[in-house]
């Protein structure tokens, strides 16, 4: 809960706030750009929402941030943040909101799918918060969690406890330690079902990998990701655990494939046509060289 003893003085007055304890996750950035914006190390309320759809937004960030940094001073039916998670981003794909401090507010993303088609799949760990758990109990549960590396593996226990689900991770960053129900070993592509992939992309660290569905979503952790600022796609040398001339070759074996969506854990997520995500993937690779 955030605390007004605590607000940060860049808030502006009034009712939405941010207090000290914000990690800086981007979150609240990327679901309320009207609202809150960056100040350093902090983000904070820059505008107070005018419209019942900002208002909306605004109490969707406070569901979602993992520290829970955003304050309200006034009455507000919280439901309207809680409800809207999972949140649609695209066809049957949402993200989950509910990010975990322990993964640093990673975002992680729900896959839903008829039983018939191999049922739900969750991509990375949500904070285990009974509101969501119940949301995706209620959309059939979770029948797969794929984990993109050590890092966004949050409550996994959790959700594998709570919903049987088998979960799938490389073995180079701790599955079986983790426990983890199938372990993928070595470089090599694996299917998990017809529309799943898992791609094996060492380098952030030396387990991490991306899951591709249908040639279209491709789901990618800390490996690949937007950046708004240069409007192509990135990779984060300052938070590279493992191997940065790694993550390049990962990167340059990326475009071996089609995807149009890059959804990531941290960063911001891209929809584009498979032609122009190539040629960003392409950009991305050179920039990356220049700072091996
Ligand atoms: S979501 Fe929370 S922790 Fe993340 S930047 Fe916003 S206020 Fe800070």
């Amino acid at each position: 809960m955030a605390s007004i003893q605590k607000r940060l003085p860049e808030n502006v007055p009034g009712d939405f706030y941010v207090d000290t304890t914000c990690i800086d996750c981007d979150t609240c950035r990327q679901i309320a750009p009207e609202t809150f914006r960056d100040v350093g190390e902090y983000s904070v309320v820059y505008q107070q929402p005018e419209t019942d759809e900002h208002s909306k937004l605004a109490l969707m960030s406070l569901v979602a941030c993992p520290t829970g940094s955003i304050g309200a001073l006034g009455k507000h039916d919280f439901r309207l943040g809680i409800d809207a998670f999972p949140s649609l981003i695209g066809e049957n794909i949402y993200f989950c909101g509910f990010t975990s401090e322990s993964s640093f507010g990673a975002w992680s993303y729900l896959i839903q799918r008829p039983e018939s088609e191999g049922g739900n799949v969750l991509i990375d760990s949500p904070r285990f918060a009974t509101q969501l758990v119940k949301r995706l109990t209620e959309r059939g549960g979770v029948r797969k969690m794929f984990l993109t590396h050590r890092d966004d593996v949050a409550d996994h226990a959790r959700f594998a406890n709570k919903f049987g689900c088998e979960r799938i991770m490389h073995a180079a960053d701790g599955a079986r330690r983790l426990g983890v129900e199938r372990v993928i070993e070595g470089i090599e592509d694996q299917y998990l079902d017809d529309e799943l992939l898992v791609i094996a992309t060492p380098g952030h660290t030396r387990g991490h990998a991306v899951l591709l569905y249908k040639n279209k979503f491709l789901f990618t952790g800390d490996h690949l990701a937007w950046s708004p600022t240069r409007e192509t796609l990135t990779a984060f040398r300052s938070v590279n655990w493992y191997s940065w001339p790694e993550q390049i070759r990962s990167m340059e074996k990326l475009l071996a494939y089609n995807f149009d969506w890059v959804l990531p854990g941290h960063g911001r997520i891209h929809h584009d046509s498979s032609e122009n995500m190539r040629a960003h993937l392409k950009r991305c690779i050179a920039w990356m060289k220049e700072r091996d």
